[in-house]
């Protein structure tokens, strides 16, 4: 019987899981993810976690709950660093340990730590560590990195076209048709657990679209053009997701073709709020651009968040057809 590897549905699972999907796959593994984050799910998780943690990681533990008692092994990895001299947050480095001391009977974790700060040379170490519970074949290990490679490229080059994980479904070709005759541009910035978790974002990007708004988000953006622009800070920026959403955020503030930005923010989030100080008062000083910060936690309602979607796009709306030199914020 096929060996099942868990990969709960949060945090970077929207990010890398077509890598890691293809790797445990073609080492003949059996790949389980977690149900897509529902109100269960963010129950258990706020459960489980302690208090001051976000509610993305408090999620992830619901996931890792929500996947436990099916799987032989679950995929935790400890991420540190993928970038030389940049850090993800800090939370990701603890990441195994809290789910440990939080979760009970869980299956063993493949809990290999991910630091590239220094060099990619570990590279290869910590890849054999991950597909080691499956096989100690090297080259068949080598074999599976590669494809999975393959199609993590694959889906960051769809991303990079506006097809989005929501619209990673058969059907996405249709779905794309819809997104490149809508008009209006609006820029969705945040850590992309917060864009791209239908639940956690309270769909905001179906929702703009649904209001003839073309979503960017830093995801869509070209390398070069987000570090272009992100080097316009005084000093770099070291979180590798801080510096991608403040590279789209003031490309955002420069290109006449959108409209207004959005920031999806996680309460309790250290980097959010640096993050989106820093690209709010930059957009306040030299830009006439609405900017506007949505905070999600557990106990945020819907309603309110449809309410300042609607405002915010009925204000782009009506700047759009009536004035081009009215402040933004007066
Ligand atoms: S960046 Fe913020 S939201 Fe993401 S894991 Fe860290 S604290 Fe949580």
């Amino acid at each position: 019987m096929d060996i099942k590897v868990g990969i709960p549905r949060g945090l970077l699972y929207y990010y890398y899981f077509p890598l890691w999907n293809k790797f445990f796959e073609t080492l003949g593994a059996e790949v389980v993810v977690s149900q897509p984050t529902n109100k269960k799910i963010i129950e258990n998780g706020v459960k489980n976690t302690v208090d001051e943690a976000c509610l993305p990681v408090k999620v992830y533990h619901g996931h890792v709950i929500d996947l436990k008692d099916r799987v032989d092994f679950l995929f935790v990895p400890k991420l540190m660093s993928v970038y030389k001299n940049e850090y993800i947050c800090p939370k990701f480095c603890g990441l195994p340990e809290m789910i440990s001391s939080s979760v009970k009977d869980l299956p063993p974790l493949i809990d290999t730590t991910i630091n590239f700060r220094k060099s990619r040379k570990n590279l290869f170490k910590a890849v054999y560590e991950i597909g080691s519970p499956i096989t100690k074949n090297v080259s068949e290990i080598e074999k599976a990195y590669e494809d999975g490679l393959k199609h993590y490229h694959e889906y960051r080059a769809l991303m990079k076209q506006g097809v989005l994980p929501i619209d990673m479904t058969k059907e996405y070709h249709q779905k794309r048709k819809i997104i490149t005759v809508n008009q209006q541009k609006v820029v969705l910035l945040g850590h992309p657990y917060n864009l791209y978790d239908p639940h956690l974002s309270m769909n905001i990007i179906a929702k703009l679209r649904e209001k003839d708004v073309m979503v960017i988000t830093p995801e869509m953006m070209d390398t070069s053009l987000i570090n272009q622009y992100a080097n316009q800070m005084d000093k770099k920026m070291f979180w590798s997701f801080g510096r991608k959403i403040i590279g789209t955020a003031f490309y955002a503030m420069e290109e006449p073709t959108v409209s207004g930005m959005i920031y999806l923010s996680s309460f309790g989030c250290g980097l959010d709020s640096v993050i989106a100080d820093i690209a709010e008062r930059r957009v306040r000083r030299s830009s006439r651009k609405p900017f506007t910060v949505l905070t999600l936690d557990e106990h945020t309602g819907e309603a309110g968040i449809d309410t300042r979607i609607e405002a915010f796009v009925d204000m782009i709306q009506w700047r759009e057809k009536n004035e081009n030199n009215f402040s933004s914020h007066g």
